[in-house]
């Protein structure tokens, strides 16, 4: 399980995506509690699901990132994909049982 850092200067922290198979970070990037706590602008959810043009795989995320993404959908540029081992441009991604784009 990867641990999570307010810190964006983090030398821990990956950034963009990836072209081969890779594993998850050891530490990603959050908002911290505060400014989670200022206000959602998106529901809270808990998985996103890698599209149809790729491998249509459902990834789950903690609730520290789930909250991050609701709190500022613009927040991560790239994001884990379990099926394909690797992290990949949000547009990628929809948030699942909805066709709404991740990053959007
Ligand atoms: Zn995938």
């Amino acid at each position: 399980m990867s641990e999570h850092t307010t810190d964006p200067t983090d030398p821990r922290l990956g950034h963009g995506a990836d072209q081969e198979p890779a594993p998850q970070n050891e530490v990603y990037l959050i908002l911290s509690e505060e400014e989670r706590a200022k206000g959602f602008v998106r529901p809270v959810r808990r998985s996103y699901v890698h599209d149809q043009a790729s491998c249509g795989a459902v990834t789950r995320m903690s609730e520290a990132i789930a909250e991050t993404y609701a709190r500022n959908p613009l927040f991560y540029g790239s994001t884990y994909c379990v099926g394909c081992g690797m992290h990949r441009p949000v547009a990628e991604f929809v948030w699942d049982g909805t066709t709404e784009r991740v990053g959007s």
